[in-house]
Protein backbone atom coordinates (compact mmCIF):
# COMPACT_ATOMS: atom_id res chain seq x y z
CA UNK A 1 0.00 0.00 0.00
CA UNK A 2 1.48 3.73 -0.67
CA UNK A 3 4.88 2.32 -2.10
CA UNK A 4 3.07 1.13 -5.97
CA UNK A 5 4.56 4.01 -8.44
CA UNK A 6 2.00 5.96 -10.19
CA UNK A 7 1.30 5.11 -13.77
CA UNK A 8 3.43 7.07 -16.16
CA UNK A 9 1.39 9.06 -18.78
CA UNK A 10 4.64 8.87 -20.92
CA UNK A 11 4.46 5.15 -21.18
CA UNK A 12 0.64 5.06 -22.62
CA UNK A 13 -0.03 5.37 -26.86
CA UNK A 14 -3.05 6.52 -27.63
CA UNK A 15 -4.66 3.21 -27.10
CA UNK A 16 -3.69 2.85 -23.85
CA UNK A 17 -4.70 5.97 -22.73
CA UNK A 18 -7.96 5.28 -23.94
CA UNK A 19 -8.16 2.37 -22.05
CA UNK A 20 -6.77 3.97 -18.47
CA UNK A 21 -9.48 6.71 -19.36
CA UNK A 22 -12.18 4.14 -19.57
CA UNK A 23 -10.88 2.40 -16.43
CA UNK A 24 -11.33 5.75 -14.63
CA UNK A 25 -15.06 5.82 -15.70
CA UNK A 26 -14.43 8.50 -17.78
CA UNK A 27 -14.52 8.77 -22.10
CA UNK A 28 -11.85 7.43 -23.96
CA UNK A 29 -12.11 11.11 -25.94
CA UNK A 30 -10.63 12.69 -22.72
CA UNK A 31 -7.60 9.59 -22.85
CA UNK A 32 -7.05 11.58 -26.60
CA UNK A 33 -6.82 15.20 -25.30
CA UNK A 34 -4.19 14.19 -22.44
CA UNK A 35 -2.36 12.76 -24.77
CA UNK A 36 -2.47 16.08 -27.13
CA UNK A 37 -1.77 18.22 -24.43
CA UNK A 38 1.37 16.27 -23.23
CA UNK A 39 3.16 15.82 -26.71
CA UNK A 40 1.92 18.34 -28.69
CA UNK A 41 1.44 21.32 -26.10
CA UNK A 42 4.36 19.51 -23.54
CA UNK A 43 1.93 19.90 -20.87
CA UNK A 44 2.82 17.65 -17.87
CA UNK A 45 1.02 19.52 -15.02
CA UNK A 46 -3.08 18.04 -14.70
CA UNK A 47 -4.06 21.78 -13.55
CA UNK A 48 -3.44 22.85 -16.74
CA UNK A 49 -5.46 20.57 -18.80
CA UNK A 50 -8.57 22.36 -18.90
CA UNK A 51 -11.00 20.37 -20.52
CA UNK A 52 -10.49 17.92 -18.21
CA UNK A 53 -13.32 18.45 -15.45
CA UNK A 54 -11.64 19.21 -11.92
CA UNK A 55 -12.88 16.05 -10.69
CA UNK A 56 -11.24 14.06 -13.30
CA UNK A 57 -8.15 15.99 -12.87
CA UNK A 58 -7.81 14.79 -9.41
CA UNK A 59 -8.91 11.23 -9.83
CA UNK A 60 -6.12 11.16 -12.98
CA UNK A 61 -3.37 12.31 -10.25
CA UNK A 62 -3.86 10.11 -7.88
CA UNK A 63 -3.08 6.97 -10.47
CA UNK A 64 -0.70 8.97 -12.66
CA UNK A 65 1.85 11.34 -13.38
CA UNK A 66 3.98 12.40 -16.30
CA UNK A 67 7.81 11.65 -15.32
CA UNK A 68 10.56 13.23 -18.00
CA UNK A 69 14.10 11.99 -18.48
CA UNK A 70 16.53 14.19 -16.62
CA UNK A 71 18.85 16.37 -18.51
CA UNK A 72 22.15 15.72 -16.51
CA UNK A 73 24.43 17.36 -19.74
CA UNK A 74 23.31 19.41 -22.33
CA UNK A 75 26.21 19.68 -24.96
CA UNK A 76 26.01 21.74 -28.19
CA UNK A 77 28.32 21.04 -30.70
CA UNK A 78 30.25 23.71 -33.49
CA UNK A 79 28.08 22.63 -36.11
CA UNK A 80 24.79 22.74 -34.46
CA UNK A 81 24.14 19.42 -33.35
CA UNK A 82 23.15 18.97 -29.97
CA UNK A 83 23.69 16.26 -27.55
CA UNK A 84 21.95 15.28 -24.08
CA UNK A 85 22.62 12.85 -21.49
CA UNK A 86 19.55 11.92 -19.49
CA UNK A 87 19.52 10.43 -16.51
CA UNK A 88 16.69 7.32 -15.86
CA UNK A 89 15.40 5.84 -12.70
CA UNK A 90 18.07 3.93 -11.28
CA UNK A 91 21.65 5.98 -12.24
CA UNK A 92 21.29 5.14 -15.83
CA UNK A 93 22.10 7.30 -18.97
CA UNK A 94 21.21 7.72 -22.38
CA UNK A 95 22.22 9.98 -25.28
CA UNK A 96 20.35 11.81 -27.52
CA UNK A 97 21.75 13.26 -30.51
CA UNK A 98 19.23 16.32 -32.43
CA UNK A 99 21.00 16.99 -36.15
CA UNK A 100 19.65 20.05 -37.79
CA UNK A 101 20.31 20.37 -41.21
CA UNK A 102 18.19 23.58 -42.99
CA UNK A 103 14.55 22.89 -42.46
CA UNK A 104 15.32 19.36 -41.40
CA UNK A 105 15.67 18.51 -37.37
CA UNK A 106 16.58 14.95 -36.83
CA UNK A 107 16.21 13.06 -33.91
CA UNK A 108 18.32 9.94 -32.72
CA UNK A 109 16.70 8.38 -30.43
CA UNK A 110 17.95 5.11 -27.97
CA UNK A 111 16.25 2.20 -27.54
CA UNK A 112 18.35 0.86 -24.58
CA UNK A 113 20.66 0.99 -22.12
CA UNK A 114 24.07 -0.08 -24.11
CA UNK A 115 23.40 -3.06 -26.68
CA UNK A 116 23.87 -6.83 -26.10
CA UNK A 117 25.15 -7.07 -29.73
CA UNK A 118 28.54 -6.66 -29.57
CA UNK A 119 29.55 -5.45 -33.04
CA UNK A 120 33.47 -4.87 -32.80
CA UNK A 121 33.94 -0.98 -34.20
CA UNK A 122 31.08 0.12 -31.69
CA UNK A 123 31.51 2.13 -28.92
CA UNK A 124 28.34 1.46 -27.33
CA UNK A 125 28.83 -2.17 -27.44
CA UNK A 126 32.07 -1.75 -24.92
CA UNK A 127 29.80 -0.16 -22.66
CA UNK A 128 27.71 -3.78 -22.22
CA UNK A 129 24.10 -4.26 -21.47
CA UNK A 130 22.10 -3.23 -18.90
CA UNK A 131 18.14 -3.40 -19.81
CA UNK A 132 15.64 -1.87 -22.06
CA UNK A 133 13.85 1.12 -22.01
CA UNK A 134 10.30 2.06 -21.54
CA UNK A 135 7.92 3.53 -24.08
CA UNK A 136 7.83 6.21 -21.75
CA UNK A 137 12.39 6.52 -21.57
CA UNK A 138 12.23 6.47 -25.48
CA UNK A 139 9.61 8.93 -26.35
CA UNK A 140 10.77 10.97 -23.53
CA UNK A 141 14.04 11.74 -25.60
CA UNK A 142 11.40 13.27 -28.08
CA UNK A 143 9.56 15.05 -26.23
CA UNK A 144 12.48 16.65 -24.18
CA UNK A 145 14.43 17.78 -27.38
CA UNK A 146 10.74 19.04 -29.10
CA UNK A 147 10.72 21.43 -25.82
CA UNK A 148 14.46 22.49 -25.34
CA UNK A 149 14.70 23.26 -28.87
CA UNK A 150 11.24 25.57 -28.96
CA UNK A 151 10.12 23.62 -32.11
CA UNK A 152 9.50 20.37 -33.73
CA UNK A 153 11.64 17.62 -34.71
CA UNK A 154 11.28 16.76 -38.24
CA UNK A 155 12.76 13.32 -38.74
CA UNK A 156 13.47 10.40 -36.09
CA UNK A 157 15.79 7.66 -36.99
CA UNK A 158 15.81 4.99 -34.21
CA UNK A 159 19.71 4.87 -33.94
CA UNK A 160 21.05 5.86 -30.75
CA UNK A 161 22.33 3.38 -27.99
CA UNK A 162 20.71 -0.12 -28.47
CA UNK A 163 19.08 -2.79 -30.76
CA UNK A 164 15.70 -0.97 -31.13
CA UNK A 165 13.96 -5.06 -32.42
CA UNK A 166 15.57 -6.38 -28.86
CA UNK A 167 12.81 -3.70 -27.48
CA UNK A 168 10.21 -4.55 -29.50
CA UNK A 169 6.95 -3.95 -27.86
CA UNK A 170 8.23 -0.47 -26.60
CA UNK A 171 9.54 0.93 -29.75
CA UNK A 172 6.63 -0.14 -31.69
CA UNK A 173 3.89 2.04 -28.92
CA UNK A 174 6.74 4.56 -29.21
CA UNK A 175 6.64 4.77 -32.96
CA UNK A 176 2.86 4.90 -32.88
CA UNK A 177 3.26 8.06 -30.44
CA UNK A 178 5.39 9.79 -33.02
CA UNK A 179 3.40 9.36 -36.25
CA UNK A 180 0.07 9.93 -33.98
CA UNK A 181 -2.12 13.10 -35.39
CA UNK A 182 -2.28 13.86 -31.89
CA UNK A 183 1.26 13.78 -31.08
CA UNK A 184 4.51 14.55 -32.73
CA UNK A 185 2.63 13.65 -36.25
CA UNK A 186 6.03 12.22 -38.13
CA UNK A 187 4.92 10.41 -41.44
CA UNK A 188 5.92 6.85 -41.89
CA UNK A 189 8.59 8.34 -43.95
CA UNK A 190 10.53 10.57 -41.46
CA UNK A 191 10.30 7.27 -38.61
CA UNK A 192 13.27 5.27 -39.39
CA UNK A 193 14.52 1.92 -37.73
CA UNK A 194 17.65 1.33 -37.75
CA UNK A 195 18.78 -3.04 -36.95
CA UNK A 196 21.35 -4.48 -37.19
CA UNK A 197 19.62 -7.45 -37.99
CA UNK A 198 16.97 -9.23 -35.83
CA UNK A 199 15.19 -11.42 -39.27
CA UNK A 200 12.15 -12.04 -37.18
CA UNK A 201 11.62 -9.71 -35.59
CA UNK A 202 12.21 -7.43 -38.61
CA UNK A 203 9.03 -9.77 -40.08
CA UNK A 204 6.65 -9.01 -37.16
CA UNK A 205 7.30 -5.15 -37.01
CA UNK A 206 5.93 -5.89 -41.21
CA UNK A 207 3.08 -6.62 -39.20
CA UNK A 208 2.23 -3.99 -37.02
CA UNK A 209 4.54 -0.76 -37.63
CA UNK A 210 4.97 0.91 -41.08
CA UNK A 211 8.07 3.28 -40.72
CA UNK A 212 11.29 3.18 -42.82
CA UNK A 213 13.89 0.78 -42.72
CA UNK A 214 17.76 0.93 -42.28
CA UNK A 215 20.06 -2.14 -41.72
CA UNK A 216 23.93 -1.94 -40.55
CA UNK A 217 25.01 -4.12 -42.83
CA UNK A 218 28.48 -3.10 -42.76
CA UNK A 219 30.00 -6.07 -44.93
CA UNK A 220 28.99 -7.69 -48.07
CA UNK A 221 29.69 -11.37 -47.49
CA UNK A 222 28.74 -13.31 -44.15
CA UNK A 223 32.22 -14.55 -43.26
CA UNK A 224 33.16 -10.79 -42.67
CA UNK A 225 29.66 -9.61 -41.18
CA UNK A 226 30.45 -12.32 -39.06
CA UNK A 227 32.89 -10.88 -37.61
CA UNK A 228 31.86 -7.04 -37.25
CA UNK A 229 27.87 -8.18 -36.87
CA UNK A 230 28.19 -11.00 -34.55
CA UNK A 231 24.69 -11.21 -34.64
CA UNK A 232 25.23 -12.52 -38.69
CA UNK A 233 25.57 -15.70 -36.96
CA UNK A 234 21.97 -16.93 -36.31
CA UNK A 235 20.41 -14.44 -39.36
CA UNK A 236 23.10 -14.35 -41.88
CA UNK A 237 22.34 -12.62 -45.06
CA UNK A 238 20.70 -15.29 -46.85
CA UNK A 239 17.94 -14.59 -44.89
CA UNK A 240 18.26 -10.81 -43.95
CA UNK A 241 18.38 -9.48 -47.85
CA UNK A 242 15.41 -10.98 -48.57
CA UNK A 243 13.64 -10.31 -45.09
CA UNK A 244 14.63 -6.44 -45.67
CA UNK A 245 12.95 -7.03 -49.47
CA UNK A 246 9.73 -7.97 -47.58
CA UNK A 247 9.77 -5.20 -45.42
CA UNK A 248 9.64 -2.56 -48.39
CA UNK A 249 7.68 -4.60 -50.86
CA UNK A 250 4.44 -3.02 -51.96
CA UNK A 251 5.79 0.72 -51.46
CA UNK A 252 7.59 2.04 -54.15
CA UNK A 253 8.42 4.33 -52.66
CA UNK A 254 10.59 2.99 -50.30
CA UNK A 255 13.86 1.71 -50.27
CA UNK A 256 16.18 0.14 -47.54
CA UNK A 257 19.00 2.12 -46.53
CA UNK A 258 22.23 0.14 -45.70
CA UNK A 259 24.43 1.51 -43.64
CA UNK A 260 28.10 0.31 -44.11
CA UNK A 261 30.95 1.49 -42.04
CA UNK A 262 33.92 1.99 -43.97
CA UNK A 263 36.85 0.55 -42.01
CA UNK A 264 40.54 0.62 -43.48
CA UNK A 265 41.61 -2.17 -45.12
CA UNK A 266 38.71 -4.40 -43.56
CA UNK A 267 35.44 -3.71 -45.94
CA UNK A 268 36.39 -1.03 -48.36
CA UNK A 269 37.99 -2.76 -51.47
CA UNK A 270 37.18 -3.12 -54.95
CA UNK A 271 36.61 -6.27 -54.44
CA UNK A 272 33.67 -5.73 -51.62
CA UNK A 273 32.44 -3.13 -53.80
CA UNK A 274 31.59 -5.65 -56.39
CA UNK A 275 30.25 -8.29 -53.75
CA UNK A 276 27.99 -5.56 -52.09
CA UNK A 277 26.56 -4.79 -55.71
CA UNK A 278 26.05 -8.43 -56.74
CA UNK A 279 23.98 -8.91 -53.13
CA UNK A 280 21.68 -6.25 -53.37
CA UNK A 281 20.65 -6.38 -56.59
CA UNK A 282 17.20 -6.51 -57.08
CA UNK A 283 16.79 -4.97 -53.64
CA UNK A 284 15.64 -1.14 -54.10
CA UNK A 285 17.99 0.18 -52.07
CA UNK A 286 20.27 3.14 -50.49
CA UNK A 287 23.96 2.89 -49.23
CA UNK A 288 24.75 5.15 -46.53
CA UNK A 289 28.22 5.15 -45.60
CA UNK A 290 29.40 6.16 -42.85
CA UNK A 291 33.11 7.00 -42.12
CA UNK A 292 34.06 5.07 -39.31
CA UNK A 293 34.43 7.37 -36.25
CA UNK A 294 37.56 5.90 -33.95
CA UNK A 295 37.09 5.99 -30.35
CA UNK A 296 39.88 4.59 -27.12
CA UNK A 297 41.03 1.84 -27.42
CA UNK A 298 39.47 0.16 -31.00
CA UNK A 299 42.22 -0.84 -33.68
CA UNK A 300 40.15 -0.12 -36.73
CA UNK A 301 40.46 2.80 -38.68
CA UNK A 302 38.45 5.14 -40.75
CA UNK A 303 39.26 4.64 -44.84
CA UNK A 304 40.89 7.37 -45.99
CA UNK A 305 38.31 10.05 -47.90
CA UNK A 306 39.63 8.96 -51.66
CA UNK A 307 39.17 5.16 -50.66
CA UNK A 308 35.72 5.86 -49.66
CA UNK A 309 34.93 8.07 -52.82
CA UNK A 310 36.09 5.42 -55.05
CA UNK A 311 34.33 3.21 -53.35
CA UNK A 312 31.44 5.26 -53.56
CA UNK A 313 31.73 5.51 -57.09
CA UNK A 314 31.80 1.96 -58.03
CA UNK A 315 28.26 1.71 -56.42
CA UNK A 316 26.99 4.60 -58.41
CA UNK A 317 28.33 3.36 -61.51
CA UNK A 318 26.50 0.19 -61.02
CA UNK A 319 23.22 2.23 -60.46
CA UNK A 320 22.94 2.48 -56.84
CA UNK A 321 22.23 5.36 -54.67
CA UNK A 322 25.45 5.47 -52.91
CA UNK A 323 26.29 8.77 -50.20
CA UNK A 324 28.70 9.39 -47.86
CA UNK A 325 27.44 10.34 -44.25
CA UNK A 326 28.60 13.81 -43.23
CA UNK A 327 29.94 13.29 -40.16
CA UNK A 328 27.83 15.32 -37.16
CA UNK A 329 28.83 15.99 -33.84
CA UNK A 330 32.36 14.34 -33.16
CA UNK A 331 33.51 17.43 -31.24
CA UNK A 332 31.23 16.16 -28.34
CA UNK A 333 31.20 12.55 -28.97
CA UNK A 334 28.18 12.42 -30.75
CA UNK A 335 28.56 10.87 -33.82
CA UNK A 336 27.27 7.01 -34.88
CA UNK A 337 29.21 4.46 -32.59
CA UNK A 338 30.24 6.89 -29.82
CA UNK A 339 27.62 7.48 -28.34
CA UNK A 340 28.11 5.65 -24.33
CA UNK A 341 25.72 7.09 -21.60
CA UNK A 342 26.83 5.25 -18.24
CA UNK A 343 25.43 1.61 -18.05
CA UNK A 344 24.92 0.19 -14.66
CA UNK A 345 26.91 -2.47 -16.37
CA UNK A 346 25.35 -6.02 -15.60
CA UNK A 347 26.86 -8.38 -17.90
CA UNK A 348 30.60 -7.68 -17.08
CA UNK A 349 29.75 -7.10 -13.50
CA UNK A 350 31.46 -9.15 -10.49
CA UNK A 351 29.17 -10.75 -8.11
CA UNK A 352 28.67 -8.06 -5.45
CA UNK A 353 30.59 -5.08 -7.50
CA UNK A 354 28.68 -2.63 -9.18
CA UNK A 355 31.08 -0.76 -12.02
CA UNK A 356 30.08 2.36 -13.44
CA UNK A 357 31.84 2.88 -16.84
CA UNK A 358 31.70 6.63 -17.36
CA UNK A 359 33.50 8.90 -19.62
CA UNK A 360 35.84 11.61 -18.72
CA UNK A 361 33.57 14.09 -20.64
CA UNK A 362 30.14 13.29 -18.96
CA UNK A 363 29.63 14.68 -15.41
N1 LIG B 1 21.56 -1.44 -33.23
C1 LIG B 1 20.99 -0.69 -34.31
C2 LIG B 1 20.88 0.78 -34.01
C3 LIG B 1 22.20 1.51 -33.85
S1 LIG B 1 22.40 2.53 -35.22
C4 LIG B 1 21.80 -0.95 -35.56
O1 LIG B 1 22.80 -1.63 -35.48
O2 LIG B 1 21.39 -0.54 -36.64
C5 LIG B 1 24.00 3.13 -35.08
C6 LIG B 1 24.72 3.04 -36.41
O3 LIG B 1 26.06 3.52 -36.25
C7 LIG B 1 24.82 1.61 -36.87
O4 LIG B 1 24.76 1.52 -38.25
C8 LIG B 1 26.21 1.27 -36.38
O5 LIG B 1 26.69 0.14 -37.03
C9 LIG B 1 26.97 2.52 -36.68
N2 LIG B 1 28.22 2.61 -35.93
C10 LIG B 1 28.50 2.01 -34.77
N3 LIG B 1 29.76 2.31 -34.37
C11 LIG B 1 30.26 3.14 -35.29
C12 LIG B 1 31.50 3.83 -35.41
N4 LIG B 1 32.46 3.72 -34.47
N5 LIG B 1 31.67 4.62 -36.47
C13 LIG B 1 30.69 4.77 -37.38
N6 LIG B 1 29.51 4.15 -37.32
C14 LIG B 1 29.28 3.35 -36.29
Amino acid sequence: MGTERKINLLDLDRRAMEALFQDLGAKPFHGRNVLKWIHKHGVTDFDAMTDLSKRLRQRLAGVAEVRVPEIVFDQPSRDGTHKWVLELECGNRIETVYIPDGERATLCVSSQVGCSLDCSFCSTARQGYNRNLSVGEIIGQLWVAARQQGKPVTNVVMMGMGEPLANFDAVVSAMDIMQDDLAYMLSKYRVTLSTSGIVPALRRLREVSDVSLAVSLHAPNDELRDRLVPVNRRYPLAELIPACRDFIAGDKRRKVTWEYVMLDGVNDSDRHARELIRLLEGTPSKLNLIPFNPFPGTDYRCSPPERIEAFRQRLLRSGLIAITRKTRGDDIDAACGQLVGRVQNRRRRLPGQVVTIERSATP
